[in-house]
């Protein structure tokens, strides 16, 4: 089968198109063939050794196909069923073994593009708005890098929960997007200060929370958009690491709170997965969440689809169509 592998850390040219036997299920797995891979942020993370992983090692951690084969003691699923998931390596490629306890089935309206995309961003703005910061109505939120793959996702579920949403983006293309999804002001970050607009939009009080993947151009600035008691929901690093941070900033930013989340504690018991999985698979089903795909690559053209995420040049999702 095809694959994209890496062998050292790198740059987007160390993913080459390899051939790779097709992996077999071993007991607990189920063998899917692939037919949608999701693109994400921390694939990039797991390409340079931001986060380690053990090398070589076949890059994606999401998918949707059909299950060709269960391995032993595998007795929730079938040939043939549609399956989707995230947090299992190796989906940048036409086959993996994926865990079957880390499967969920598609519901029949949703296509694999749609469930591909849906599961890590789709999940990951599920927990961060309904758990992490659980958003009430008349809550204030301000989001960074809102018209991405979560970014776009999440202003959808913090309006639905009542929100008024700050947005923040780097381009007006840009801003269209996040406007459509439900922001109710969007701040062009890359050309004014979005922490002065933030305080001139709430009358100098700030907001509830800020939900901040994009690290370190943004982090310092977004604790100073928080009121009192707000809190800063650090989820990713898009800019790079955050470094230059002192615990003594909440206490004389105002008793703020910090939290720094990950989707895979907030899916790690077959519970929570579930329960998570439907919720947004059925929005999705019922229209109550949009999925925006921005674009669709041959898995061949991986490398290419990682230079255009790191270059800002992405919109919503990106997927690899094996
Ligand atoms: P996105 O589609 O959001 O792409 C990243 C976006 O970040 C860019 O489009 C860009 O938007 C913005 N950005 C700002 N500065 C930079 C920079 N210097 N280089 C690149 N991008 C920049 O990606 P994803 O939706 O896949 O992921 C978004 C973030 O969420 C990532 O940081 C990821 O790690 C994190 N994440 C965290 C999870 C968790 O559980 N903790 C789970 C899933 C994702 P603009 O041009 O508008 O600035």
């Amino acid at each position: 089968m095809k694959a994209i592998r890496i062998e050292k850390n790198g740059g987007p040219e160390v993913m080459n198109l390899a051939e790779l036997p097709v992996p077999e299920a071993a007991a607990g797995q189920a063998l899917v063939r692939i037919e949608a891979a999701g693109v994400n942020f921390i694939d990039v993370y797991q390409r340079t050794g931001l986060y380690p992983v053990q090398l070589p090692y076949v890059l994606g951690l999401e998918g949707s196909g059909t299950v060709e084969k269960t391995g032993p003691g595998v007795e929730t699923l079938q040939a043939g069923d549609r399956v989707a998931w995230s947090g299992a390596p190796g989906t940048y490629a036409e086959y993996a073994a994926v865990p079957a306890d880390r499967l969920v089935k598609i519901p029949e309206k949703i296509d694999f593009p749609e469930a591909a995309a849906a599961m890590l961003q789709g999940m990951t703005a599920h927990y961060l708005a309904v758990d992490t910061y659980p958003i009430r109505s008349g809550d204030t939120v301000l989001i960074h890098a809102a018209a991405g793959g979560v970014g776009q996702l999440l202003v959808q579920v913090a309006r639905r929960r009542g929100a008024r949403v700050l947005a923040t983006v780097s381009t007006e293309a840009k801003a269209e997007l996040a406007r459509k999804a439900g922001a109710d002001e969007v701040i062009l970050y890359s050309r004014e200060d979005f922490e002065q607009r933030v305080k001139s939009l709430t009358g100098g009080a700030g907001v509830d929370a800020v939900y901040d993947s994009v690290g370190q151009t943004t982090f310092l600035k977004s604790l100073a958009c928080l009121k009192p008691r707000g809190m800063l929901v650090s989820f990713g690093q898009s800019s790079g690491k955050v470094t230059n941070f002192d615990p003594a900033m909440l206490g004389s930013g105002g008793s703020l709170y910090l939290t720094r989340p990950s989707l895979f504690h907030y899916i790690a018991d077959r519970q929570s997965l579930e329960r998570r999985a439907s919720e947004v698979l059925d929005w999705i089903a019922g229209g109550e969440l949009v999925l925006h795909i921005g674009q669709r690559l041959p898995l061949r053209d991986a490398a290419e689809a990682h230079r255009r995420l790191e270059a800002r040049k992405t919109t919503g999702k990106v997927l690899l169509i094996p």
